[in-house]
């Protein structure tokens, strides 16, 4: 079966109960066959041990590559340096290289201290893996039939990218110059910040593409199931508000129908971006098993097996953990 990629992202757990899940969590996701699990990283390091927690129950508990975000907004080169040898010292050799957000109050120039762009990240994780871990990054090309990270055997150090723009660019010419140089510095795979329009994805493929970014971009995905969590999204990324969306959204009844228009929109979207020719798909879980099952299922890029086997909860809980 030639089914399509695909990738998740959690974070670390914010309470006890939820960290004790975890585990559970990661197996069931890493059960379906993704080709990495990606754990997401606090600025200023907030949650450095939890997010190796996360990794190492990827590690202990799946077969998948486990994929640390570091952010080096107000850190050292040492200190970064020394998250990135305690990280590959715990097995974990894949990185999501990242600037991280500008805390409000502060400028640009009173935040950074010696690492200021995620290329200069890339470039010290890049030299640190050298150091440390045989052989160079390679190029990550498509497989025969499909791009296939799992059949990768070197490591990946990803970066983000901005279909619509980060919010401190300028305009698109600067975003593009930036992915241009996090690529120079190492990286070999970039992901997407969400967005709600395949369009976006595809004419910024077609913008890269021109511009020499030459390594995969993967689309990041995000199921959003209530007009909370999408001003909450909106207003963390800086994205364009989606008014149909948001007035689908707000014009459901009932939870059941929010998650259904949710789940429908993300698989759509989804699903035109396999079909514009997307080398996959990266799931924001929220830690949440359900959604990104059933968005997957509605791709075919699992079966009705593997959906129903993740569902299966192993004692009563409910599904999703925040
Ligand atoms: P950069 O690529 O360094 O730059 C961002 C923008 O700054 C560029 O687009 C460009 O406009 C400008 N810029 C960069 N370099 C230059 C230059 N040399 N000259 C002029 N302008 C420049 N945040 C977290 O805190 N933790 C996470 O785990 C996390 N995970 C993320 C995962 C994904 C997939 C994405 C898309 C974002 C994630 N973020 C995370 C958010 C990210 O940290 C923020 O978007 C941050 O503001 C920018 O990070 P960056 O790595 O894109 O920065």
């Amino acid at each position: 079966m030639n089914t399509a990629p695909f990738s998740f992202e959690l974070f670390p757990p914010r309470n006890a109960t939820v960290a004790a899940r975890m585990p559970d969590i990661a197996r069931r996701l890493g059960a379906l066959g993704p080709e990495f699990i990606s754990v997401t990283f606090g600025a200023s390091g907030s949650t450095q041990d939890r997010s190796l927690d996360v990794l190492k129950y990827i590690r202990e508990t799946t077969t998948v590559r486990a994929m640390a975000h570091l952010t080096c907004v107000g850190a050292s080169v040492a200190s970064v340096s020394a998250v990135v040898n305690e990280f590959i010292d715990a097995g974990i050799v894949d990185f999501l290289a990242l600037r991280g957000d500008i805390p409000q109050g502060v400028t640009a120039a009173e935040c950074f201290d010696e690492l200021s762009t995620a290329a200069e990240l890339t470039q010290l994780i890049r030299g640190i893996r050298r150091s440390r871990i045989p052989g160079e990054l390679a190029p990550v090309a498509p497989g025969a039939n499909r791009w296939r990270l799992r059949e990768h055997r070197d490591g990946i150090i990803a970066v983000a990218a901005y279909p619509n723009g980060h919010p401190e660019s300028r305009d698109l010419q600067q975003d593009l110059d930036a992915l241009l140089a996090k690529q120079a510095a190492g990286a070999n795979l970039a992901i997407t910040q969400l967005f709600f329009e395949a369009d976006d994805y595809l004419r910024f493929i077609d913008q890269a593409r021109s511009a020499g970014v030459t390594i995969p971009i993967l689309p990041g995905i995000m199921p959003i199931t209530s007009v909370a969590r999408l001003r909450r999204i909106v207003e963390l990324t800086g994205e364009p508000w989606p008014e149909r969306f948001a007035d689908a959204l707000d014009s459901c009844n009932s939870d059941a129908a929010r998650r259904e228009l949710g789940v429908a929109q993300a698989s759509a979207l989804s699903y035109d971006l396999l079909a514009g020719g997307a080398p996959g798909l990266h799931i924001y879980t929220h830690n949440r098993i359900d959604e990104p099952v059933e968005i997957l299922g509605r791709v075919g890029a699992i079966s009705r097996a593997q959906a129903e086997a993740a569902l299966i909860e192993p004692n009563t809980a409910s599904t999703s953990a925040q």
